[in-house]
């Protein structure tokens, strides 16, 4: 035979030797099994072919009971030993794969080598030795393919090389038991085969079905890192978020052993919003980032600084209580944030405002202490954007002020202590009332007269403006009957009222019950009202109309005044608001504003009355720009309605 092929068929059985496609996971457990199996079956072999060779001794020749039987143990217990030996040793995956394959070819050979021997045998002795050599291959080959159950593809190499030749033997030989031990035995192996090929499925499967746990293990594992990572950090800037802020901050509080001094700090962008829309989302993410990156650097590195809102930080900082040191601070931090940031589009400007609270004075929860560092930013928006104020007891006066008139508040429609004012609407050349604009009123016996705009948003927080507004609705549609009937009332809607569909139809169902008409009457709403949710109140506006009433956009100008959604909301006047009306004798562009509003409503097809009129002059200026109706301290101030009298009307 060629050396190539013959290299090629050694090649293909070794290929062969493997049992075909597993993972790694079952060739190390094979392994491991055979380190315990391996000397176990040397130990069968050996006793079996010494106790053969000592029944043969002196029977058969002594170089085949002596000196092969010696070299064959010998080749046994080195074998054995040499798999013992593996216990301690760490094997690679590849070393492991040959030491398989090896074992199934060695089962093969060594198969071939002790049969040889033991068919040596057989020709020496009488029948009971003869039995001994068939009794001593099947009962050897049996005990193999137990030893090697793991390893099919070496107990079939054993059942082919060994077995099969002996059932071919026995049968040849001819003898009556020989022929009937060698069926037994053929059909003990192939059970057993059988059993191994079964037994190797959900061996191999049990630890494939193991290693996926594993894998689905470590893969949870993994998530759950990632998970709590991003349970509590901001995603963006990387720093705490609000969660873990609060962790901290209930840990610091908790921790009485620090009884030192804190302060917890609000910083809010001011202006931010527009960055977003002017330069876009991504650059809006770069000033965030900046922000954090300013602050951390302002800040010593055991502060704690967090990202809690969309443009809103947060920080803990162990501080003395000294006002000056904190004001510095944050002087330092607004000045960092008013630094312009370098964007690809250009420079960005923001500025910054901060409150402060210093514990255990503002407060000794963290709740308290988050509540009158948020007081504290609310007072440094509302008086000096880009400022920082610390909570003093100044503010707690404040807060006990505010929540003595929620608790007063609760009771004054009970109470009827909420009336309404009216301030008519009129025709500016003429004089003559058109209409009449509903102005809430609250007088309390102690706290005195409240302004509308806020308590009208403390309702709003309250959850209570709804009552109030019914309540005041009822009031004025009560009036409204006495009036001529080309009196119209023009009724404010607060933001609530508005989205909620249940309030409008319960302001119809009043009207319905005093049988007027719903085009007697007028809803004002806000600018900021629509813009907060423009869909769906443009919508409300067009049922509304749809209904008969009429609606009028209040405050025009005073917020976004964007012209470019008026086309798209359906409404019926136009309410220009009074600060352009304060300009308007000094100011050509307010002028020059107002007279574009006007000729914009008049191409609209929509009424325009301009608020705030305070003197003839403002009233002339008006009248020149075209402007018709007008509603002010010069013709009118709100008061109860007994001030007015309807004879003069009719
Ligand atoms: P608004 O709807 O813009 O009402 C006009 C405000 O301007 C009234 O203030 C009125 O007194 C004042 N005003 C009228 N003429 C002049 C003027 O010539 N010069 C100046 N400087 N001011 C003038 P008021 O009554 O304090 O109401 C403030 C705001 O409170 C209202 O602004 C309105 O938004 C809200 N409000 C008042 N009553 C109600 C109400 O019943 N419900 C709701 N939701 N809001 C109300
Ligand atoms: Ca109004
Ligand atoms: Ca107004």
């Amino acid at each position: 035979m060629n050396k190539g092929v013959f290299i090629k068929i050694i090649k293909w059985i070794y290929k062969l030797a493997d049992g075909g496609e597993k993972s790694s996971q079952v060739i190390f457990a094979q392994f491991n099994e055979l380190i315990k199996k391996v000397p176990l079956l040397y130990s069968i072999l050996l006793v079996n072919s010494l106790s053969l060779a000592y029944t043969h001794y002196g029977v058969a020749p002594d170089y085949l009971t002596i000196y092969v039987a010696a070299l064959l143990s010998i080749g046994c217990i080195s074998r054995a030993i040499r798999w013992y030996g593996f216990r301690n040793s760490d094997f690679s995956l590849k070393q492991a794969r040959h030491q398989i394959r090896i074992t199934v070819i060695f089962a093969a050979l060594m198969g071939i080598v002790f049969s040889i021997w033991s068919y040596s045998l057989y020709s020496y002795g009488g029948l009971a030795l003869q039995t001994h050599v068939v009794y001593y291959i099947s009962i050897t080959v049996i005990g193999i393919i137990i030893c090697l159950i793991h390893l099919p593809a070496a107990a079939w190499s054993t059942s082919i090389t060994v077995g099969l030749p002996f059932v071919i033997f026995v049968i040849y030989s001819g003898h009556p038991v020989f022929v009937a031990i060698a069926s037994n035995f053929t059909l003990v192996v192939l059970v057993l085969l059988k059993i191994t090929q079964s037994y190797y499925r959900s061996f191999s499967s049990a630890i494939d079905a193991k290693q996926q746990i594993e894998r689905q293990h470590r893969h949870t594992k993994k998530l759950n890192i990632q998970n709590e990572l991003l349970a509590n950090q901001d995603g963006l800037t990387k720093l705490a978020n609000r969660r873990s802020f609060a962790n901290y901050l209930n840990a610091k509080l908790s921790d009485t052993t620090k009884n030192k001094n804190f302060i917890v700090g609000l910083i809010d962008l001011d202006g931010f919003k527009p960055v977003n829309d002017i330069h876009g989302h991504a650059a809006g993410d770069r000033v965030l980032t900046e922000v954090s990156n300013r602050l951390k650097k302002l800040l010593n590195t055991d502060a704690m600084l967090a990202r809690i809102g969309g443009d809103e930080f947060a920080v803990v900082l162990d501080f003395d209580n000294d006002n000056e040191q904190i004001q510095n601070l944050g002087k330092k931090i607004t000045a960092s944030l008013q630094t312009p940031f370098k964007m690809r589009t250009g420079l960005v400007q923001i500025s910054g405002s901060c409150g402060f609270a210093v514990y255990p004075n503002a407060g000794q929860t963290a709740e308290k202490l988050m509540d009158r560092a948020d007081f504290a930013l609310y007072e440094a928006k509302n008086h000096a954007r880009g400022s920082s104020v610390i909570f003093s007891e100044k503010h707690e006066q404040l807060i006990r002020k505010k929540s003595l008139i929620e608790l007063a508040l609760g009771q004054s429609v009970k109470k009827e202590q909420i009336k309404i004012f009216y301030q008519p609407i009129v025709n500016g050349k003429t004089g003559e009332i058109v209409g009449f604009e509903s102005l809430a009123r609250w007088f309390h016996p102690e706290l005195g007269q409240t302004p509308p705009e806020q308590f009208i948003v403390t309702a709003e927080k309250m959850g209570m403006v709804t009552e109030i507004t019914l309540y005041l609705f009822e009031l004025a549609i009560q009036d409204l009957r006495s009036w001529p009937s080309h009196i119209y009332l023009s009724f404010n809607l607060s933001v609530h009222d508005v989205i909620n569909r249940e309030t409008l139809k319960q302001l119809s169902t009043i009207l319905k019950k005093y049988q007027l008409p719903t085009n007697r009457v007028q809803f004002e709403i806000t600018e900021t009202t629509i813009m907060s949710d423009l869909e769906h109140c443009s919508n409300i506006t067009r049922e509304l109309q749809q209904e008969g009433y009429a609606v009028a956009l209040d405050d025009f100008g005073s917020g976004y005044s964007s012209l470019s959604y008026i086309h798209k909301l359906a409404f019926d006047t136009l309410k220009i608001d009074r600060s352009f009306v304060h300009n308007l004798q000094h100011n050509a562009r307010s002028r020059g504003v107002v007279k574009t509003i006007l000729e914009l409503g008049s191409s609209f097809e929509v009424r325009c009355i301009v608020e705030g009129v305070e003197t003839e002059e403002q009233k002339n200026l008006l009248l020149e720009l075209g402007c018709q109706n007008m509603q002010g301290y010069y013709f009118y101030k709100p008061a109860p309605i007994k001030e007015f009298t309807f004879e003069k009307l009719k």
